[in-house]
């Protein structure tokens, strides 16, 4: 069976993972380290915090800048469920903005009017959501300029954008917003079983994502409320969670990165390559625009909601997997008993209903996909 994403190991991820299990520690032991200061270098960021996967990165990246029960939180409903789940995690109540169809990421018009709305009715957003679905960055100077207008954080959630770059920099340098997270999940862009990361802008910040990600602990003597010298000592002064990497994941990561270039190519290539054989189809194609270059998380095509099923059954008999990505939030049974309905967000809506997505993945050989396209290219 070809999947539609699945992760990539070689035997210097094998090796490094065994080298900790041979080790002394297999948590909090130096590989995080390690791998925050990796990360960080790569997407050019000041601070960055490891954490055990990405939805506890985007509930940590809420619980940091402070949202709760009252608050409101923003995002788009084109995407996977954790983008708005970490703002009910925090009491606090979620709402969506509609799609630009074109990049299928949050619509800024729609955003400004939205926010213009808001303002009139006496509430904004505490904080937006931004997701670079598929890899392909939203216009974060757009998003950056009416957060700042209307005093609203911004969290790119970039589980699907790791290696994407907006006007020439690294998507995760925060730039453009408060926090990014990530997920190192195994169909995305680098694996680490689970995984996730956050980075942000301020230390401060940073030292509170830490504290949080490890029960609300603070080990550091400078820190302390209490006076206390002894070297058993530790403090708890928020309330936080579990939510570290283990040793042996950071390990695998490490190594991910270093072919996290390598990656990023490859799926570029194969993308490309799926484009030029489906040109003159009845199907929309995904593409860039200026200032973005998309690591391509996902392949999705969009085509006749009467033929998408068809489609599917037609790839699955010959052992081909694909995906939907996504179901809009708001239309999930959870969400719907919030009170959201189907036309709230008909743009989305009608995106959900023809998208379609194809293998995508660097281990993806070009005889495989050779196979998907005639399978497209002869149905269609
Ligand atoms: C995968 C994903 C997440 C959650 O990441 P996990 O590591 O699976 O918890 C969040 N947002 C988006 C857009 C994702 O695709």
């Amino acid at each position: 069976m070809i999947p539609y994403g699945r992760q990539s190991i070689g035997q210097a991820e094998i090796d490094a993972v065994v080298e900790v299990l041979r080790g002394e520690k297999l948590t909090q032991g130096p590989k995080i380290a390690e791998f925050e200061r990796t990360l960080a270098a790569q997407i050019q960021a000041p601070f960055v915090a490891a954490v055990c996967n990405g939805t506890a990165a985007l509930h940590l990246a809420c619980l940091a800048l402070g949202l709760k029960a009252g608050d409101l939180l923003w995002t788009t409903p084109i995407s996977f469920v954790a983008s708005a789940n970490c703002g009910l995690y925090c009491g606090a109540q979620v709402d969506f903005v509609d799609i630009d169809p074109a990049t299928r990421n949050i619509c800024i018009k729609k955003l400004a009017a939205k926010l213009h709305l808001a303002k009139k009715g006496g509430r904004l957003p505490k904080i937006l959501v931004a997701v670079h679905f598929a890899g392909l960055p939203c216009d974060m100077a757009a998003i950056a300029e009416l957060a700042r207008e209307y005093g609203v954080y911004v969290v790119e959630d970039a589980a699907h954008a790791l290696g994407s770059e907006y006007r020439g920099r690294p998507i995760g340098s925060c730039q453009y917003s408060d926090v990014t997270t990530f997920s190192f999940h195994p169909v995305k862009t680098i694996a680490t079983g689970e995984g996730g990361a956050l980075s942000c802008g301020t230390e401060d910040l940073w030292q509170r994502i830490k504290c949080l990600a490890t029960h609300g602990i603070e080990r550091d003597g400078a820190r302390f409320t209490h006076h206390q010298k002894q070297p058993w000592y530790y403090e708890q002064q928020l309330l936080g969670y579990n939510y570290r990497l283990t040793d042996i994941q950071a390990a695998l990561g490490i190594v991910q990165l270093q072919r996290l270039k390598e990656f990023v190519e490859r799926r570029r290539y194969l993308v490309d390559r799926y484009n030029r054989h489906f040109t003159n189809l009845s199907l929309v194609l995904p593409s860039e625009y200026a200032h973005v270059r998309s690591a391509w998380h996902i392949y999705v095509v969009e085509i006749s909601p009467e033929l998408r099923d068809t489609l599917i059954a037609q790839l699955q008999s010959r052992q081909i997997a694909s995906n939907v990505h996504y179901y809009p939030i708001h239309l999930q049974p959870y969400y719907r008993y919030l009170g959201f309905a189907e036309g709230d967000f008909p743009l989305a809506e009608s995106y959900a209903q023809r998208a379609l997505t194809l293998p995508l993945y660097p281990d993806l050989t070009d005889e495989q996909q050779d196979m998907v396209i005639d399978t497209v290219v002869n149905f269609l």
